[in-house]
């Protein structure tokens, strides 16, 4: 027997009808690239979000097809992806990080028909444009005023774009699990592989994201993603945030240390959301300038793994509280969140600080399990790590065009590609990505867990470890350090303060200092890169061992 209850499909675009129903009035305030701080309201954003989903439909953009949007997180972007998912087409990010060529590949290889741009993008586009024939129309985030000269086919500026339409225009309704948003992942091997979130994945994602222990979101909170939109599909804040109500600031494309204190005071933001780097600039800059948060309560940070004194900086010197989480643009993109149980004693600061630099618990939704290479599960002990395979209403069974083949195992698992630990209360810890991880002797480091470790020393700005190889024990760890400015720490200084943190034989082999390490276009460590420059390295310990 079926429940009899309503079939109310879960569309995107029911998000921003909501929020202009209940919370019309709340704040939109961005950062313009323009320069001037821009403020509108849910009632005004879904306003402007029909008008552009009925100027795509004039435009001939139909259900299913896919729409560029190369743009920081603004306003406008927000009204691009309702009217996008507002008549069933599926808004592709690009992260304007990438390469030309990934860029020209994942536009080609998605057919986008049209791609929204912001003005400081226009001079990468027209020298790409010829290699983009799917795409009819280049429409440049902007007014008439600031509308530059360009070359782009079929050029216009939003503002005069969406004007030739007024707002008179139903949403299409269609079924909940129709395809909604696309992000290709990096892909730091092989092409970049499109992952398709359908509107069920987005609103059961943002949903759940809503919870206590996750973004723990009220109509009360003022919430600045930093996190672009066209990262892992702006950890669905971009929905989330309406359909709590909330207050919404978005940093538009300054994303520095004062840009961004400027706007979590002076916009009194209680909740924020990036990776590690952005958090390293925004620290230095509140150290160097004696600077304290006075409406903050709980930042998210997820993307890389968040060191131990990062975390500790925020609560013990600011008060904030540090969400940390993983996830990835296969699962929309939220996998774990560290929230303290109460199994733990939340008196014993020291140990709660530990957990917290876990990864956390999966909510409701996902299912994960670590593995060993025989693809059998392994102990929830905290110790044994293993692949991590994950299962849930917003995790991709296949991508875009069936790249990649069958990505799920028989019993409906992702493989992540990431190595980790789970402990008993369930938190998850990653090891590394299962490439990254070092294999010394039979035995596996955590390079993670090295350079956590390391920017844990007052000198030191950011370290990477990557694994060398070694005669005798196969591979051994290299940390290469920055140091902190004006700061030239000696390799046994920083050993030194390793030393009896970890165990004897993960100890660093060598350490060198370097002034920059590369990152990806979602601002991780490119460990290939490093493996690239320091592979004719050779360690100390390699020479004796011959
Ligand atoms: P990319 O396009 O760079 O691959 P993703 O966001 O999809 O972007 O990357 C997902 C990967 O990032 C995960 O598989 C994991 O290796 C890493 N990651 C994400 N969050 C964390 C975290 N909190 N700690 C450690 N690694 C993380």
């Amino acid at each position: 027997m079926l429940g009899l209850m309503q079939d109310w499909p879960l569309l995107c675009h029911g998000i921003i009808d909501h929020a202009a129903i209940q919370h019309g009035n709340r704040e939109v305030v961005t950062r313009s690239i323009e320069g001037p701080i821009h403020r509108t309201n849910y009632r005004d954003v879904r306003i402007r979000a029909l008008k552009v989903a009925k100027r795509l439909d004039r435009e001939g953009v139909k259900l299913g097809d896919r729409v560029a949007t190369l743009a920081w997180n603004t306003w406008r972007h927000l009204e691009t992806w309702y009217g996008i998912t507002g008549i069933g087409a599926i808004y592709h990010t690009i992260n304007p990080r990438l390469f030309p060529e990934q860029i020209s590949y994942i536009a080609n290889h998605a057919e986008d028909r049209l791609m929204f741009l912001d003005t400081t993008f226009v001079p990468l586009m027209e020298k790409l444009q010829d290699r983009l024939p799917t795409i009819q129309r280049y429409v440049i985030l902007t007014d008439a005023a600031h509308m530059p000269q360009t070359t782009l086919r079929n050029a216009v500026a939003y503002e005069d774009w969406i004007a030739e339409v007024d707002s008179d225009f139903a949403w299409a309704s269609f079924d909940e699990n129709t395809a909604c948003g696309m992000c290709y992942t990096s892909g730091t091997t092989g092409n970049p592989k499109g992952v398709v979130y359908s509107h069920r994945s987005n609103v059961l994602h943002s949903m759940m994201a809503l919870m206590p222990d996750a973004f723990d979101l009220s109509v009360q909170d003022t919430i600045m993603p930093v996190v672009p939109f066209f990262h892992a599909n702006g950890w669905t804040i971009a929905f989330s945030a309406p359909m709590a109500g909330c207050r919404l600031i978005l940093p538009g494309m300054k994303l520095d240390g004062a840009s961004i204190y400027e706007l979590l005071e002076g916009e009194r933001v209680t909740m924020t959301a990036a990776v590690p780097t952005i958090w390293l600039m925004l620290l230095n800059h509140m150290e160097t300038n004696n600077l304290k948060l006075s409406t903050l309560r709980r930042v998210l940070i997820g993307g890389s793994a968040c060191p131990r004194a990062m975390i500790e900086k925020f609560e013990k010197n600011y008060g904030v509280t540090v969400a940390h989480a993983w996830g990835m643009t296969e699962m929309n993109p939220i996998g774990s969140i560290c929230a303290i149980k109460p199994d733990y004693d939340a008196k014993d600061v020291e140990k709660i600080l530990d957990v917290k630099a876990k990864q956390g618990a999966a909510p409701f939704t996902v299912e994960m399990k670590i593995v060993d290479d025989a693809d059998k599960a392994l102990p929830w002990d905290g110790k044994k790590f293993g692949r991590l395979k994950v299962k849930g209403v917003a995790v991709a069974k296949a991508y875009f065009k069936g790249e990649g083949g069958e990505i799920l195992d028989e019993n409906g698992f992702f493989d992540t590609g990431d190595v980790a630990t789970i402990d008993p209360f369930g938190n998850l810890q990653i090891t590394d990505r299962s490439k990254d991880v070092i294999k010394s002797g039979g035995e596996w480091i955590s390079s993670i867990d090295l350079e956590n470790l390391a920017v844990g020393h007052p000198k030191v700005m950011e370290a990477a470890v990557i694994g060398i190889r070694h005669p005798k024990w196969d591979e051994r760890p290299l940390l290469i350090v920055i140091p902190k400015k004006g700061e030239s720490p000696t390799r046994e200084e920083i050993l030194g303060y390793m030393d009896g943190k970890i165990a004897k034989w993960w100890m660093p082999d060598d350490v060198v200092f370097v002034t920059e390490i590369p990152h990806t276009a979602t601002g991780k460590i490119l460990k290939t890169a490093l493996r690239d420059q320091f592979k004719d390295y050779t360690l100390p310990t390699a020479v004796a061992a011959e």
